[in-house]
């Protein structure tokens, strides 16, 4: 009831205008959730990717799905791409990687390999650049059957999830053996497998504090606008609604785009693999209504970018009011300052009270519009 109260109180007027500048074509939005719980379990949000890309295998939709898991490499958490053939391999890729990956170098010859169709889950950013591949490469867009975009805020760069990490190895005094970078509801929290079997939890904020705040943000992200994944028949995020808050069951948030992923998505549904209820785009839109705008607000960082020595074309023209300007200003610095020796060392060194309160006036910057 209080939930759905913040909701109405924090509600935004989203013109149809607004709509197709920040999302662009699309049919319909729902909101959904795995029906399997032990398919929930490990997923970012709702799990409705991995109960899709199960269903879409195992009805002979595709071949292999492309899918990003989190490996150790020479100690660090590191994300990699694999075509997942089995369930097993779907189930093993659950949960979101937040941080840099090199998608076409890896996935292209990863396609090229292989004999048979595939779905590409994918940032929105690598989506797009694999769409334009594929309009230069017939063979290559032939075994393209579907593409699923992860709505997307920025990514991070290798720096930051290698502090996080060697805070917990120093703590323990034992390395990783493998790493979630969030689980559960809400918020939710990271966990780290130890070498010698022992569990360790740490609340999500440890990461998304840094994250949130653009400290090690990857540069490309700063000239983006595409936030929803403009080119992919399916888009699926978070649906940060406070009335969904209390409810037990996290919930992912699904735009259908184009007639492949409609089919896909009926299929996942008649299978009793996805519960969805229908809802307003304009529900998605205020359960990202700070992130959304900012993300798409290239100019501002463009802007901003002249100061502080960052070049960055604007392709949006976007209106750029005070608080977008100051906003941009923090975000570009954020990542600069990530940028150098004495930069990272000063980043870690800010007293959590005072990182917080940073946070929130760039959250109330975002706020307004
Ligand atoms: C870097 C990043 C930023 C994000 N930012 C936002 C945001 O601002 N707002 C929002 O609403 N949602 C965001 N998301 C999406 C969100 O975290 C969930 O991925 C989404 O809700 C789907 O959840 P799920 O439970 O259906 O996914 P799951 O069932 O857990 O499946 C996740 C799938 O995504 C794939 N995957 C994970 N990480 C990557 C990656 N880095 N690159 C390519 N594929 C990957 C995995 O292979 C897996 O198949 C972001 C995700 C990422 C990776
Ligand atoms: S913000 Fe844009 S460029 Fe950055 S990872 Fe996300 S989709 Fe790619």
């Amino acid at each position: 009831m209080l939930g759905r109260i913040i909701d109405q109180l924090l509600k935004k007027h989203w013109s149809q205008e607004e709509i197709d500048r920040y999302v662009g074509r699309y049919q319909k939005a729902y909101l959904t959730h795995a029906t399997d719980a032990s398919i929930r379990k490990q997923s970012a949000s709702g799990g409705s990717t991995t109960a899709l890309l199960i269903n879409g295998l195992e009805r002979g939709f595709f071949n292999g799905a492309v899918v990003c898991k989190t490996v150790i490499e020479e100690g660090k958490v590191r994300a990699r791409f694999c075509i997942a053939t089995t369930v097993e391999d779907i189930l093993d890729a659950r949960g979101s990687k937040y941080v840099e990956t090199r998608f076409l170098r890896e996935v292209l010859p990863l396609i090229r390999d292989f004999d048979g169709q595939v779905a590409v889950v994918g940032l929105p950013c690598d989506i797009a650049a694999l769409r334009h591949r594929c309009s230069k490469e017939p063979a290559l867009a032939s075994k393209l059957v579907l593409t699923l975009a992860l709505v997307c805020g920025h990514n991070s760069r290798t720096a930051l999830i290698d502090a996080v990490t060697t805070r917990i190895k120093r703590e323990t005094g034992a390395d990783i053996a493998h790493y979630h970078f969030r689980l559960g509801h809400w918020r939710g929290w990271l966990e780290a497998e130890l070498e010698d079997g022992r569990l360790v939890r740490k609340p999500s904020k440890v990461f998304n504090d840094y994250q949130n705040l653009f400290f090690f943000s990857e540069r490309k992200c700063l000239a983006c606008y595409d936030h929803y994944g403009y080119s992919s028949d399916l888009t699926l995020g978070d649906i940060w609604l406070f009335r969904l808050q209390a409810d037990p069951i996290k919930h992912t948030a699904i735009i259908i785009r184009t007639q492949v992923g409609e089919n896909f998505f009926d299929a996942g549904v008649c299978s009793d693999k996805l519960r969805a209820t229908e809802i307003d785009i304009r529900d998605i839109l205020d359960g990202q209504s700070r992130i959304g705008p900012s993300h798409y607000n290239v100019t501002a960082r463009s802007k901003a970018g002249q100061w502080l020595g960052v070049k960055l074309p604007d392709p949006v023209g976007e209106r750029v009011t005070w608080h977008a300007y100051i906003n941009a200003l923090m975000t570009i610095s954020a990542l600069r300052l990530s940028e150098t020796g004495w930069g990272r060392r000063l980043i870690f060194a800010i007293p959590r009270p005072l990182l917080k309160f940073v946070l929130y006036i760039k959250k109330g910057l975002e706020s307004f519009r």
